[in-house]
């Protein structure tokens, strides 16, 4: 039975389309955007739903060199979003007794929906941009008989859309032409339909809607709605606050932010979109009247720009670049705004959506905080808080990393990688930004590493046991690692650390150690779940691998940080006998996609450091591990029996042998078996702690928030574990917050 995730699923309605039981609706969820639900009573598992869904498989053309800027008369140019290149197709196609197809207002204005046009008077409703998810309904079945029957049909929608008809008719008709907009996104139709009703309370009958009003000027964008009594609204793109959370990546449907179609090589015959940044190329073409850009993919697409050249004004052809400049969904997905998720959680909860769009367009909200030591100049580190980050984005959550900044010290080439990879929150400097974070997310994870050993515990105790979040917060361990068997501490602060351990909501450690450590020190039950770096998928550490560097194929590689001479002479030993040369990697300031293109591409790999095995594992590699216990053996040997590949890890210089790093030790089908059943272990433990969050139950209110003395000289704020039952004072430096509970619905007041 078809199964596509939320974050994939574009809503093309190709799936609905093509059931032969109409098994298949197209339904809003919570968010406002559709996606397919199947009745099982109908379903005959036939696979062609599957089959021609355009996230398993779609076309694409070649890239272009050159495209084109077309404009036409000013006429038709006000009347359209961009230069007006459409009008000239849909008209070619219409005069010659053709059908076009495209995105139009319903009547009530309430949503758009694709409609066929037969005639150049019904072109109006075709015209200009609606910023809201068109509905497919049936549409590619109506085509397809219009096609059946000979006609000439010109289809314009987004990208996803292009795809979806093609996929649904599953052949390539000579009588279809296909137009793709250049897409930025799309906005949910719910928050279109609440954006209506606010600005219309009294349902006044609508004569027009117009994003791209031109009469008040091109740029910015005027977005007008024309009312039968003859009133208009008018407000522009800077202002208006439904605009700004369509531009802003706000108001966007998920599949947007991972949109396969962002990029050069298109879906369609023909891409159309704006012409920004024309004047780059010739600072004449600026008349502020909106120029088309036009790509002509394929040869329909050359034969109708050859047709319509004659009709246009302005007819340019220009480097690509240049439009690349001006819209940069050509190379990637548009981000999705830091308070998406948290703006769709409240968006049915809402009576006031303009507020509701401004609050969230003005604050920040994260969907969750994560704590880890990815700033300490070390590849594991970087590469766990990375693929821990991915774990979350593969959830369709955008977790931050936190960048607390006085330990940063970070070196260019891990800089480099951060800048370009990690997520990361606004900068937090001290225990007040710490604290000043609980208004900003609900979710605090800390993990993974090495984040609970004693000593990284003892040296900013506040930040890995959260202790300056709320009573109301969700706090969570992450695959968190104790680095040994051990947990060192006076017992003193043994009593702190456990009220401070018990305020999680859950704990899932990376060694089968902690388990026990939890259970014997700190009376907790934790989950074992593998490093995130296992759970995420192989391909996001493939994509980061240079496929055009030679320079490790054919050698044995090793990263030891704590190399001896005697070290180096048995694994040169080694190389020399399996006639490799050896190449050492560590201390050498490699980027961090050279690590791992290092690790990916060597014949053998030697470490003693965990990432180095995991990634080694990752990779599929012969490998040996030097385990040094000064710096902790418990995470080498839970690795070790974890896999099943005890003979790969040795404890002493000697055993760097031949015999050791035989890639016939280890059974990688059984290894991978192990990381799937283990990401599927991990995946229930989230869908439990994270879809189902423990209700926080009352609690005496003597159990406020206090200081408590932590190690010789540190005090640490905490919160009481759940709320207090009838209201909580929580007084901050020069600022007042009261919570009221009243019949189980919480109030807060603010005063600073
Ligand atoms: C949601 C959306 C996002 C866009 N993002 C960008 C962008 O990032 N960069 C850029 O250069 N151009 C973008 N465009 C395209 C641009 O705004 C113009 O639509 C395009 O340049 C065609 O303009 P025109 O003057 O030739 O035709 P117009 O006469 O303005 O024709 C509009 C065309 O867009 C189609 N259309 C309108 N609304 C929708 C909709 N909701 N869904 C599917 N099709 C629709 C109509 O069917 C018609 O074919 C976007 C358009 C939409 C609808
Ligand atoms: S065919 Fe389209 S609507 Fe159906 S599941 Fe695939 S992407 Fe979603
Ligand atoms: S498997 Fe076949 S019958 Fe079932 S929903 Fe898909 S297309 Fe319809
Ligand atoms: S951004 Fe991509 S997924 Fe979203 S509507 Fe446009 S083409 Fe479809």
């Amino acid at each position: 039975m078809l199964k596509v995730s939320t974050t994939n699923c574009t809503g093309c309605g190709a799936c609905e389309n093509i059931c032969p039981l109409n098994a298949i609706k197209l339904e809003e969820n919570s968010e406002g955007f559709s996606y397919p639900n199947i009745d099982s009573t109908k379903c005959t598992n036939c696979g062609m739903c599957e089959k021609v869904c355009p996230i398993k498989n779609h076309t694409k053309h070649e890239e272009l060199d050159y495209v084109y800027a077309i404009t036409t008369d000013d006429e038709i140019r006000m009347k359209s979003s961009s230069g007006g290149a459409f009008t000239l197709l849909a008209t070619e196609i219409l005069q010659n007794n053709g059908y076009v197809c495209g995105a139009s207002y319903s009547k009530d204005f309430k949503s758009v929906e694709h409609i066929i046009i037969s005639s150049v008077d019904e072109l109006y409703k075709l015209n200009t941009s609606k910023y809201i998810q068109s509905n497919i309904n049936n549409i590619y079945k109506k085509i397809k008989e219009l096609l059946n029957k000979d006609f000439e049909v010109l289809f314009s929608g987004t990208p996803c859309q292009v795809a979806g008809l093609n996929n649904f008719l599953g052949k390539d008709y000579t009588n279809l032409t296909t137009i793709d907009i250049l897409c930025h996104g799309v906005p949910s139709p719910l928050v279109w339909r609440k954006y209506l009703e606010k600005i219309n309370p009294e349902n006044k009958t609508i004569k027009s809607i117009n994003f791209r009003d031109k009469a008040y000027g091109t740029y910015p964008l005027h977005f007008s709605i024309k009312y039968s009594d003859g009133n208009t609204f008018i407000e522009n793109s800077k202002k208006n606050p439904y605009f700004k959370g369509f531009l802003k990546n706000l108001t966007l449907r998920k599949s947007c932010y991972n949109c396969k179609y962002a990029t050069l090589a298109r879906t369609s015959d023909i891409t159309l979109g704006d012409f920004w940044k024309l004047q780059k190329f010739d600072k004449k073409l600026n008349d502020n009247k909106g120029y088309s850009a036009y790509m002509p993919n394929t040869e329909k697409g050359k034969v109708f720009l050859d047709k319509i050249s004659k009709n246009a004004k302005l007819f340019q052809k220009i480097p690509v670049k240049y439009l690349v400049k001006g819209n940069p969904t050509l190379k990637a997905p548009p981000k999705p705004h830091t308070n998406r998720n948290h703006f769709f959680n409240l968006l049915n909860t809402t009576s006031n959506i303009t507020a509701l769009l401004n609050e969230h367009l003005e604050n920040l909200y994260y969907d969750g905080i994560i704590t880890n030591i990815w700033s300490s100049n070390n590849y594991g580190a970087i590469l766990t808080a990375y693929a821990l980050q991915q774990y979350f984005k593969s959830k369709g959550q955008d977790y931050r990393i936190l960048d607390y900044t006085p330990k940063h010290n970070l070196k260019k080439h891990f800089e480099d990688f951060t800048k370009k990879y990690l997520n990361l929150t606004h900068p937090v400097n001290d225990l007040k930004d710490l604290v000043d974070l609980n208004n900003y997310t609900e979710n605090f994870v800390v993990g993974s590493d090495q984040v609970f050993k004693d000593e990284v515990v003892k040296k900013t105790p506040f930040l890995y046991l959260l202790t300056y979040t709320d009573f109301s917060k969700h706090r969570i361990a992450f695959s968190a690692s104790f680095g040994k068997d051990s947990f060192e501490a006076p017992q003193n602060d043994f009593n702190t650390l456990k009220r401070c351990y018990s305020r999680f909501d859950a704990i899932s450690v990376r060694e089968l150690s902690g388990v026990d450590l939890c259970r014997e020190k700190f009376n907790l039950e934790a989950k074992h779940i593998l490093d995130p770096v296992f759970l995420t998928d192989k391909c996001i550490f493939e994509r980061l691998v240079d496929k055009n560097c030679n320079k490790y194929k054919n050698k044995l590689v090793y990263y030891t940080l704590d190399a001896t001479k005697e070290i180096v002479d048995k694994i040169n030993k080694v190389a020399e006998a399996k006639g490799l040369e050896a190449l050492n990697i560590a201390h050498k300031g490699l980027s961090v996609e050279e690590f791992l293109t290092a690790i990916h591409d060597c014949e053998c790999f030697i470490t003693d450091s965990f990432h180095g095995c995991c990634f080694a594992i990752i990779f599929n590699k012969a490998f040996l591990c030097l385990v040094n216990s000064d710096r902790g053996s418990a995470r080498f040997d839970s690795l070790a029996k974890t896999f099943d590949i005890s003979k790969n890890f040795v404890s002493k210089p000697q055993e760097i042998t031949l015999e050791n790093i035989d890639i016939s030790n280890i059974d990688y089908n059984k290894i991978e078996k192990i990381i799937s059943d283990s990401k599927e272990i991990a995946d229930k433990w989230y869908n439990d702690v994270f879809n189902n969050p423990k209700p926080k139950t009352n609690v005496q209110i003597s159990n406020e928030f206090d200081f408590v003395k932590y190690g010789d000289d540190k005090k640490l704020r905490i919160m009481p574990k759940t709320s207090p039952k009838d209201f909580i004072f929580s007084i901050k430096k020069g600022s007042v917050r009261i919570t009221l509970q009243i019949l189980g619905i919480k109030i807060h007041f603010k005063k600073r």
